[in-house]
């Protein structure tokens, strides 16, 4: 079993740490991991950003991670109005 098989994607010249790192957003209230993106691009960064949610860089082994433990905000509906 290679688990590394189906991760590896083209790098691009703009990844932020080598393409080593994830993208994931989460909720400022709570904490909870509502998205995560493989392919940290600035571009990614901008479309993944949220009213009321923070998006920041971790490694991929920490998105991972926290994407198993990922749900749905329960904040979201309050923050509007
Ligand atoms: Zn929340």
């Amino acid at each position: 079993m290679n688990k590394n098989e189906t991760v590896q994607q083209p790098l691009r010249s703009g990844d932020l740490l080598g393409g080593k790192t994830a993208l994931i957003r989460q909720c400022d209230v709570c904490g909870m991991t509502t998205a995560i993106d493989l392919d940290p691009t600035p571009e990614n960064f901008k479309t993944m950003q949220f009213f009321g949610q923070y998006v920041r860089e971790v490694s991929r082994e920490k998105a991972m991670e926290l994407w198993k433990k990922a749900g749905k905000c329960k904040c979201n509906g309050t923050l509007a109005a």
